[in-house]
């Protein structure tokens, strides 16, 4: 890739990670402070972890009371306010054909990373003494639940959806809440009522947003301190060929698929485009959770000039099916058990588990750890033993937070790209805003 893309991307970075440097000293002192609690032991240890989980918790619950209320106004303004049935048409094929292609290329790297790399080559020792014995349990329920695919799409079609809202399954809310907002689009101006109530609902949503944000360095700093105290850092010495080729993944999906992206489908410069939601990118780092970030991804896309017509719209949808961070870890996870039990990936059996991984990865939920459960859907049938499966998931699940922030981080990146490029492509971006952050940094939304 051109070295200049590269530079500029970096500065833009750093210029994104200056105007926010409280979430990101959070996330700085909390790596710091994380290792500082694993490696010393003293008395106060457990008392430090107990308000670190709390002051995270905190933040993340908050954060996490904004999103049914914003997902649901956010898509009823959106589709109501593209109105007819063609142009949402066009939209939605569009951000389906953008979002596939770049899962498959995420998969793609994925795949291509490791079997290159192949970091499970004499891992199978490792995998069965240090598989985490508590996740044992939940990964035998996992695998029974999710090892279905006709299984998995059923569920995703509420019975009652009033359920839906109260448990908070994400997906079966926007399936209803969108056929619901093209049923208001279809009956015309008698709609008005019921869009203004949630015009106002999402104004009031992206205000209480802003004022949780105010929470956001403290919150991102005690989320990263108490999984990395959980963790210590021998885990990185331990499985990093792993650790590195996910690394190297995400890097790549950063800094040259979604640069070429951009450029290909769209005048969007990736390095403005990132500079312009740094904030979100840190907080979706620190939380672990796409759906928990979206108000302020929305937030940022708007503040920068792209519509709320079609952040609206895009981003919900993006949280809640385009997941290429997972993706890449989904590939590169069932690749690695593979190596690591000696099962002989034929490119049929590649092409197999790329293909359900794209399925796996678009059903998975915004929320930390899900996409680890998806997974189940690419390990079933895939010739290992029951024994080595629940290992091998077990496995994964003791560095599944830290893989998680990792690959949120670039689930977010990937849905901005997309709404970024249909933003231009429809005209609906303001590139004075987009290009000019010192004029917007008062703007209110
Ligand atoms: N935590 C991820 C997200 O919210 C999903 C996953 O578990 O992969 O985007």
């Amino acid at each position: 890739m051109n070295f200049n893309l590269l530079m500029q991307i970096l500065v833009a970075l750093g210029l994104g990670i200056k105007r926010n440097w409280h979430i990101f000293s959070g996330i700085v002192l909390g790596i710091i402070c994380g290792i500082l609690l694993h490696t010393f032991n003293t008395p106060y240890n457990n008392s430090i972890m107990q308000c670190l989980v709390f002051v995270g918790q905190v933040f993340l619950r908050l954060i996490q009371m904004v999103v049914i209320p914003l997902v649901v106004s956010a898509i009823i303004i959106g589709v109501t306010s593209i109105g007819d049935n063609r142009q949402l048409g066009k939209f939605g094929k569009k951000m389906i054909i953008y979002y596939g292609i770049i899962t498959s290329v995420a998969v793609l790297i994925g795949g291509l990373l490791a079997l290159f790399f192949k970091p499970g080559l004499g891992a199978a020792q490792y995998i069965t003494a240090n598989a985490a014995l508590s996740a044992q349990e939940m990964v035998r329920n996992a695998m029974a639940e999710q090892g279905n695919v006709l299984h998995l799409i059923l569920g995703f079609i509420p019975q009652n959806p009033f359920k839906c809202f109260a448990d908070g399954n994400m997906v079966s809310i926007i399936v209803f809440v969108l056929i619901f907002a093209i049923a208001l689009a279809k009956v015309g101006d008698i709609n008005r009522p019921i869009v203004s109530f949630f015009e106002s609902v999402f104004a009031a949503t992206m205000k209480i947003t802003d004022w949780i944000m105010l929470f956001a360095a403290p919150g991102v700093f005690a989320l990263t301190a108490s999984v990395i105290a959980s963790f210590g850092i021998e885990i990185f010495e331990i499985i990093s060929k792993y650790l590195l080729v996910l690394a190297i993944g995400f890097l790549i999906m950063l800094f040259v698929v979604y640069p070429i992206f951009l450029k290909v489908f769209s005048k969007v410069s990736a390095a403005v485009l990132y500079s312009a939601v740094a904030e979100a990118l840190m907080v979706a780092f620190g939380t672990a959770s796409s759906s928990a970030t979206l108000p302020l991804t929305i937030a940022c896309c708007e503040k920068r000039g792209i519509s709320h017509k079609i952040a609206s719209f895009v981003l919900p949808l993006g949280a809640t099916l385009n997941f290429d961070g997972t993706a890449l870890l989904q590939m590169v996870a069932v690749i690695f058990l593979a190596q690591a039990y000696g099962i002989i990936l034929t490119p049929v059996l590649l092409v197999k588990i790329g293909i359900l991984t794209i399925v796996a990865s678009s059903t998975c939920a915004g929320i930390p750890g899900a996409g680890l459960i998806t997974i189940a859907l690419v390990l079933n049938g895939m010739g290992l033993s029951p024994e080595q499966l629940v290992a091998g998931f077990a496995f994964l699940f003791t560095l599944e937070r830290l893989t998680d922030m990792m690959r949120t981080l670039v689930n977010v990146a990937s849905d901005t790209v997309v709404v970024a490029a249909i933003a231009d492509n429809e005209n609906e971006i303001n590139y004075d805003l987009l290009n000019n952050p010192d004029k917007i940094e008062e703007k209110e939304i």
